[in-house]
């Protein structure tokens, strides 16, 4: 494992020589598409093209839910003892720390993310296999209080065949949180990553391959969403889809399942969260500073992000300038740089994207007060300057849809009330956060916003131990926790006969 940081030249010149293999991993090996068709993978830095992938379709599909389903009947690993299945999990974490740099570096120049970031988002990874490895061989199943003439065994079983449907933003981080507890609990799983950012996930089929993952269990296949993506969806033979995604796409997974074979579906969606501060917040320097990390950390391409910032009257003039002033302190710009803050979003399409909901906003009335614009468009790179708009009305577009970008609207509420029904006045629920220095207030408030995850002064703070999902629109099911194992696992009730 390396332990110190190259500087940006060191960076360059490591991610110049990374091997990009964008093919598929199928059945214990790399294979291209039946069809041969590819899909080029792009750099956000530069728009140049970077490697080829395989655009795996229902054909492929086919495949590689076969082998799956031979490896899961097989048992070398879904009945394997749990404490075998640890080691192969912890030799698998050890195996991405030592590639850290590596894989960063890949996610660095797929996607975007700043190579600080990437490298911690390796590091999660790396986490995520080894909380599930050391949880699995602890988890006990259930004796019920039945009749004294019986004996009622609960006892929790894998699912079988796993499809993880995932997006583009965290590309190792939203898949480990699928695959660790998937593999622990003894499932095969088939990960469908993002088209714009496969490339992490196609390398890291070869460290699973070589901790000891057996052929069939774990496969990656990249392709188009509509291609791969629904064919897994609405195979016969996947007996559940984890997604991660827009909320749009969510609900196709629920039709496909609806239209097969009524697989479990559980859907980690969009957002559009409430950072509430009340009049009461007490250092609003640090609120400014917690409103402009929750609003442009990872360029704002994040589902929890921080996006409306309802603000009491009494204390939004001086909020306001410290947001603007601490969001001229991010650092945009090329992400192999370790002091970028805000790298390139994901693709042009999605930079377009973000400055049209920015002339929405404009025509709608909210005012422009930071940012609004490309930065660096002579790079070829798609960066945004971190937007902040004032006077935001939560019925306007900017503050109803998701932007998924660097765009923070400021939403005036007359009291905690108030900032409470502007909350909830979404089709999403994933967080929110309520600063305030009251408790009573900390409490009503949390209780009565409708979010998966709520944060009392502070904001996107995480632990592998705590779940993670959402409400209403933002989905259902939860990831991390050993919440997550239930998403995996179906439960078997025995009954045994005692009367002689
Ligand atoms: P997306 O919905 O476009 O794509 C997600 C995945 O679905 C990709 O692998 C894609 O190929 C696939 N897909 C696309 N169309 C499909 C179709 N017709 N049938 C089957 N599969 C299809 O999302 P995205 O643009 O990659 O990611 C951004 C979205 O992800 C945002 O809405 C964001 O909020 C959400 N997200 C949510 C969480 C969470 O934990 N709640 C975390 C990260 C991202």
């Amino acid at each position: 494992m390396s332990t110190t940081t190259p500087i940006i030249g060191d960076w360059r010149r490591h991610a110049e020589r990374l091997t990009l293999d964008g093919r598929a991993f199928i059945d214990g090996g790399y294979a291209d598409a039946l069809s041969g068709a590819t899909l080029e993978a792009r750099t956000p830095l530069t728009g140049e093209r970077i490697a080829d992938l395989a655009a795996c379709d229902e054909a492929d599909v086919d495949v590689a839910v076969a082998a799956a389903r031979r490896a899961f009947e097989h048992g070398a690993w879904s009945r394997a003892a749990p404490a075998e299945r640890k080691r192969v999990l912890l030799r698998l974490a050890e195996l991405v720390r030592d590639h850290r740099d590596e894989l960063a570096a890949t996610i660095t120049l797929d996607a975007g993310r700043p190579i600080t970031a990437a490298r911690g988002e390796v590091d999660g990874a790396a986490d995520t296999f080894q909380f599930y490895a050391e949880a699995i061989d602890k988890v006990l199943d259930e004796v019920a209080p039945t009749q004294p003439t019986a004996l009622a065994l609960v006892t929790r079983e894998p699912i079988g065949v796993v499809a993880a449907v995932v997006p583009w933003n965290f590309p190792i981080g939203m898949a480990t949180w699928k695959l660790a507890p998937a593999l622990a609990a003894g499932n095969s799983v088939i990960v469908k990553p993002a088209e714009q950012a496969s490339l992490v996930l196609t390398r890291l089929a070869a460290l699973m391959h070589e901790a000891g993952v057996p052929a069939g269990v774990q496969q990656v296949l990249p392709g188009r969403g509509e291609d791969a993506g629904q064919a897994l969806g609405r195979h016969h033979d996947v007996d559940a889809v984890a997604f991660t995604g827009s909320t749009e796409v969510g609900k196709l997974f629920l039709i496909y399942a609806g239209q097969s074979n009524m697989k479990s579906v559980s859907l980690e969606c969009g957002g559009k969260s409430p950072n509430i501060v009340l009049a009461d917040a007490g250092d609003l320097d640090r609120v400014a500073r917690f409103a402009a990390l929750g609003a442009f950390v990872n360029q704002g391409e994040m589902c929890s992000s921080g996006s409306r910032l309802v603000v009491e009257e009494a204390i939004r003039d001086e909020l306001v300038e410290r947001v603007v002033a601490h969001s001229a302190a991010w650092q945009v710009g090329d992400p192999f740089d370790p002091a970028t803050t805000s790298g390139a979003l994901i693709d042009e399409t999605q930079m377009d994207r973000v400055l049209d909901y920015v002339a929405v906003g404009r025509t709608a009335g909210a005012r422009l007060v930071a940012g609004g614009e490309r930065v660096a468009p002579e790079s070829g790179g798609y960066y945004v300057a971190p937007t902040v708009f004032d006077d935001v009305d939560n019925g306007m577009r900017i503050a109803q849809e998701e932007i998924f970008g660097p765009v923070l609207s400021v939403i005036p509420a007359r009291d905690a009330d108030d900032a409470v029904r502007i909350a909830n006045d979404t089709m999403y629920g994933l967080a929110a956060a309520v600063w305030t220095r009251d408790v009573t207030t900390a409490h009503r408030v949390s209780r009565a916003v409708r979010a998966g995850t709520v944060w009392v002064n502070t904001y996107n703070q995480a632990n592998l131990a705590v779940p993670f999902g959402g409400y209403k629109q933002s989905g259902f099911g939860r990831d991390k926790s050993l919440h997550a194992l239930e998403k995996y696992t179906q439960l078997k009730t025995t009954w045994l006969n005692l009367e002689v």
